[in-house]
């Protein structure tokens, strides 16, 4: 199928549908310039005196808290991006009321930057920060604006709102998103690898006949599409 078709069949597909939940991963923001994981170009290609997932779990934040910093500071946090034509487009297909969630894996905010409401963020914000002994909350600039480990004024070590390797989902959040994606009459994936569980497991709450795939690289999920778009996902969306 070529482009056109696609973007063609993708287009009537949203005609015929009511209740359109997105999920997302980390290829929704690279083109608005924030790096995903597992592209050529992702982090898991660089070279680090540790592995990514070891720096962003949970034990070495406990044991190596001023080295999470600098790496979460340099690699995680984007303070000047936009949202780019897939944030943009999910948010317009909401105000239409055609789309009921956005789930996504990405903890940039660029989705509710984008006007986006309904937002499920499976892993957390990076805008949002809590201290670890009273709980007070800070927003980005906590982090941003200070050098090494950042401190609450009660002396408590402050934690970006993020859910790192070894820790649980908010199961709040994943209820609410299993039951959005249950409710669809159309699923729309895009710009994830689907290899991070327990997030990529909610696919399988999905019943119905309209599950479309946009993403660079082939996933595990691939063979339980109707539409699979090959493409950048801005570019794909922006032209709907
Ligand atoms: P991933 O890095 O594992 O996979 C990204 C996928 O998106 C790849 O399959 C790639 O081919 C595809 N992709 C990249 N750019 C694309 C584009 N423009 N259009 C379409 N597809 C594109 O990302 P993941 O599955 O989200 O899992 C990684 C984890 O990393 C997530 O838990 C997420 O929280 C976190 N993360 C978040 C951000 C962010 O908030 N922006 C950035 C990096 C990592």
């Amino acid at each position: 199928m070529s482009q056109l078709e696609s973007t063609d069949r993708l287009k009537a597909m949203i005609a015929d549908s009511d209740y359109i939940v997105f999920f997302g991963g980390a290829g929704v923001s690279t083109e608005s310039g924030i790096p995903d994981f597992r592209s050529q170009d992702g982090l898991y290609s660089q070279k680090y005196k540790y592995p990514p997932e070891t720096m962003l779990s949970a034990g070495f934040f406990r044991s190596n808290a001023g080295e999470f910093f600098e790496f979460y500071r340099n690699k995680l946090i984007y303070p000047d991006v936009k949202p780019n034509k897939a944030h943009l487009k999910l948010a317009e297909l909401e105000r239409l009321g055609k789309l009921k969630a956005v789930v996504t894996q990405n903890i940039d905010g660029l989705h509710q930057l984008a006007g986006s409401e309904t937002v499920l963020e499976l892993h957390g914000s990076v805008l949002r920060n809590f201290c670890l002994k009273c709980r007070k909350s800070f927003g980005i600039e906590t982090v941003t604006g200070s050098e090494g480990v950042p401190e609450c004024d009660c002396g408590g070590t402050i934690k970006p709102d993020v859910v790192l390797f070894g820790e649980g989902l908010n199961p709040d959040t994943v209820e609410s998103a299993a039951e959005h994606i249950s409710r669809a009459d159309m699923l729309i994936v895009g710009g994830t690898s689907l290899n991070v569980y327990p997030a990529a497991g909610l696919l399988r709450y999905y019943r119905g006949t309209r599950l479309v795939l946009i993403n660079m690289d082939a996933t595990p999920y691939d063979d339980r599409a109707n539409l699979i778009i090959r493409g950048k996902i801005g570019e794909t969306l922006g032209n709907i």
